[in-house]
């Protein structure tokens, strides 16, 4: 009976400790699922970590393309707004007058349609004259020469009016210290001139241009104020005068260089009739060297040549004496 009780508490025991061992180990594999579980869900928190920086960068990315969109629209703004200013100006250019830095002169390539040209040469005829005729003859320009006494080459008078120009009185002598003496003295002179041009040509000038221009200080030295009786008494015998306002600036010597000469001429006045003062005498070379690109700049710049005429605008400097 004792042994049966025996077996049986062992069995009981052996039981037991089987059932122990057995739930220690579903124990031990519980704890391995939980360890399992925090791992799987650690994974999953990370994974969808990196998905929503992921997804912040590719927000960054699109800002970044929407930021960089924005600038190039605004750059292509501004390039519109730029180029809608530059066709206003250029349409303005077209319609009203030229804006020029200086009230007297405007350069460079500034629109000069609606501009006069009166190409004037003073001090001939001389061995330069057949020269600029056939220059003014090959452009097809009509010019004005302002002559004197001119001995053997006055017989070229009659070439400047037969070519379709204007002839006109200087001063027979171009002696200031004579015809600036007196009334009398430059009355007499003038008449000297005005004689050999109409034996010459046939043609009595009523145009003239005082020696020095009317607004010479020279003649103050021979009789005060009398620039200021002459200017007008001219007017009052019937002669229209003329000055310049274009200085090709050949009188400044004998050396001065055709580029210079064609450099003067490009100072425009605001002033629709242009008239340019150049010389016919046997040293000024350089004026014919620089007479065709003078006359190419005024027709490139659209402008009209004419020879100077009693109904041509005039263009008087100040009298100073
Ligand atoms: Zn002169």
């Amino acid at each position: 009976m004792l042994a049966v009780f025996a077996v049986v508490i062992i069995a009981l025991s052996v039981t037991l400790t089987v059932f122990s061992v057995k739930n220690d180990r579903l124990s031990e594999s519980g704890a391995q699922a939980g360890e399992a579980y925090e791992s799987l869900s650690e994974a999953l928190g990370s994974e969808q970590s990196a998905r929503a920086q992921e997804a912040s960068s590719y927000q960054a990315q699109i800002d970044a393309q929407n930021k960089a969109h924005q600038s190039e629209k605004d750059a292509l703004e501004q390039t519109i707004a730029d180029l809608n200013r530059q066709i206003s100006i250029k349409r303005a250019a077209t319609t009203q007058p030229p804006v020029t830095q200086s009230p007297a002169v405007q350069t460079g390539t500034a629109d000069l349609s609606g501009k006069t040209v009166y190409l004037t040469f003073d001090d001939g005829p001389s061995p330069r004259t057949p020269e600029i005729l056939k220059i003014l003859d090959q452009y097809g320009v009509k010019a004005t020469f302002f002559v004197i006494n001119g001995g053997k080459y006055n017989q070229y008078m009659k070439d400047i009016v037969n070519g379709g120009h204007s002839i006109a009185l200087h001063s027979y002598s171009h002696n200031y210290s004579n015809i600036y003496a007196s009334e009398e003295n430059y009355f007499a002179d003038l008449q000297k001139i005005s004689d050999v041009v109409y034996e010459q040509t046939g043609v009595r000038s009523n145009l003239i241009r005082f020696p020095g221009g009317s607004s010479n200080t020279v003649s103050r030295k021979y009789s005060k104020g009398i620039m200021t009786r002459l200017t007008k008494e001219v007017a009052a015998r019937g002669y229209v005068y003329f000055d310049w306002n274009v200085e090709s600036g050949d009188a400044a010597g004998n050396r001065v260089s055709a580029q210079t000469i064609i450099n003067n001429c490009r100072k425009v006045p605001r002033n629709n009739a242009v008239i340019v003062l150049m010389h016919d005498a046997s040293p000024k070379k350089s004026t014919v060297e620089a007479l065709p690109a003078v006359i190419e700049y005024y027709k490139k710049a659209g402008c009209k040549f004419a020879a100077l005429t009693t109904s041509s605008p005039v263009v008087h400097q100040r009298v100073l004496n």
